[in-house]
C-alpha cells in the first residue's frame, strides 16, 4: 500500500488558479461583516511639539513602525473616531456630519492631553481616503465604508506626561451589518461593572475606555445578550449608554427621553441627530436621568412602548430584553417597534440622500 512518505505516490494535479485581486474584493464586498476587511490605502499625518501637523501623505495601507517605547504603547494615550461613507443611489459618495467627528476627535484629543487636529485637516484627510479607496464599497445591501480616524502617541519616552509626538491615521473597513445575528431587536445585559466615573474619560473616545469594556461584554455575550448596558458609577442606578450605543426610551403619551451628557457617556451624533428629528417629528423630546428601576416598572406597566440603541456602526437598533443579576424583562412586544422604524427610516434615508436634508448633514465627495 503506497503512504505519503512512498515517493511513488502519484498525485492528481487540479488546476486551482489563485484568485485575482478583484476577485478577493468583489467576494469582501458581498459580505463584509464588520471591521474584518480593509481597504488599500490609509492617511497618516504627523505632529511634533515645536513643528505642529506636517507630512500629510496617503499610502497603500500597511504595517506602522514603532519604537517598541512609544508612550502609546504603555500609558495609552490613544483617541479614535468611527464615521461612515456611503454610496448613494446617484453613484456618488458622501459621508454624514464628518465635522461633528473632528469637533468630538478634538474634545478627546483635549481630555487625553493630546494636540488638536484642525477641523478641515480632519475632513480633508478622510475625503482623500474615501477617494482613493472609492473601490471598497460594499455591495450588499445597508453597506457601507466605515472609517477609522486615530491618533496615537508616538514619541519613546517612559514618564508619564504628555507625549511629544503623535501621529493620526484614518484607516477604511467595508462594513455590512454591525450584529451578527442582523438582530431585529437585541437583548443586553446590565453590567455590575462601571464604564465610566465622573472626572474620568467616560465622554472622550479614547481606547481605554474599550479595554475597560472587553470584560462585561464577553460577560454579556458568556449570557447570551447582544451588548452590555453600564450603569452610573456612583449609585449604579441611572442608566447611561451601552458599551457602543446611546439609548433611549419612547412613552406612549409621545415623550422620548435619553440620558443628558453629563461627561461620563459619549456625546454620540446618531444621538444628537435624533433628538433633531425626534423633535421635528413633535415628540416631546428630553435629556433626563432615567433609572433601571424606572425602565422596569415602566416596561411592565406598558408605559414604556419602545426602546432602542443608537450608533455609527449599528444605526438604529430595538432593546427586545434587558436582563440583570435579578431577572429579565421584555420591551413592549420584544421585537421592533414602531417609532424606532419609523426615526430610523428617517435618518437613514437622509444618510442615503433620498430625503430633503434641511440641517446640511450630508456631505458630498
Ligand atoms: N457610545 C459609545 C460608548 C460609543 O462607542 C459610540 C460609538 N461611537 C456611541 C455611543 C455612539 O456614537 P455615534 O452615534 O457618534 O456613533
Amino acid at each position: 500500500m503506497a503512504t505519503l512518505a512512498d515517493p511513488a505516490t502519484q498525485f492528481t494535479r487540479m488546476p486551482h488558479p489563485a484568485p485575482t485581486a478583484a476577485e478577493v474584493r468583489a467576494a469582501v464586498l458581498a459580505d463584509p461583516g464588520f471591521g474584518k476587511a480593509f481597504s488599500d490605502h490609509m492617511v497618516t499625518i504627523d505632529w511634533e511639539e515645536g513643528k505642529g501637523w506636517h507630512n500629510p501623505a496617503i499610502g497603500p495601507r500597511g504595517p506602522l513602525s514603532l519604537d517598541p517605547a512609544a508612550a502609546v504603547l504603555h500609558y495609552a494615550q490613544e483617541i479614535f473616531e468611527g464615521l461612515k461613507a456611503y454610496r448613494l443611489g446617484d453613484g456618488s459618495m458622501a459621508l454624514f456630519r464628518p465635522q461633528a467627528n473632528a469637533a468630538r476627535f478634538n474634545a478627546s484629543a483635549e481630555r487625553l492631553a493630546m494636540p488638536a487636529l484642525p477641523e478641515a485637516m480632519f475632513v480633508d484627510a478622510i475625503k482623500e481616503l474615501v477617494r482613493a479607496d472609492a473601490d471598497w464599497f460594499p455591495t450588499v445591501e445597508g453597506g457601507s465604508l466605515y472609517l477609522r480616524p486615530f491618533m496615537i502617541a508616538t514619541e519613546a519616552f517612559l514618564g508619564v506626561r504628555p507625549a511629544k509626538s503623535y501621529k493620526f491615521i484614518v484607516i477604511a473597513s467595508p462594513a455590512g451589518n454591525y450584529f451578527k445575528s442582523g438582530a431585529p431587536a437585541v437583548s443586553i445585559w446590565v453590567s455590575d461593572y462601571t464604564r465610566a466615573a465622573p472626572g474620568g474619560t467616560g465622554a472622550a473616545k479614547c481606547g481605554g475606555n474599550y479595554a475597560a469594556s472587553l470584560v462585561p461584554t464577553a460577560e454579556a455575550f458568556e449570557r447570551g445578550h447582544d451588548q452590555v448596558l453600564f450603569l452610573d458609577a456612583a449609585e449604579h442606578k441611572w442608566i447611561e449608554e451601552l458599551g457602543g450605543m446611546n439609548l433611549f426610551f419612547a412613552f406612549d403619551d409621545g415623550r422620548l427621553i435619553t440620558p443628558p451628557l453629563n461627561g461620563t457617556i459619549l456625546p454620540g451624533i446618531t444621538r444628537d441627530s435624533l433628538l433633531a428629528l425626534a423633535r421635528e417629528e413633535g415628540l416631546a423630546v428630553s435629556e433626563e436621568p432615567y433609572s433601571l428601576d424606572a425602565w422596569r416598572d415602566d416596561a411592565a406597566s406598558g408605559k414604556l412602548v419602545e426602546a432602542f440603541a443608537c450608533g455609527t456602526a449599528a444605526v438604529v437598533t430595538p432593546v427586545g430584553k434587558v436582563a440583570d443579576r435579578n431577572g429579565e424583562f421584555i420591551i413592549g412586544s420584544g421585537g421592533p417597534g414602531q417609532l424606532t422604524g419609523k426615526l430610523k427610516a428617517r435618518l437613514v434615508a437622509i444618510q442615503r440622500g433620498e430625503a430633503p436634508d434641511p440641517h446640511g448633514w450630508v456631505v458630498r465627495l
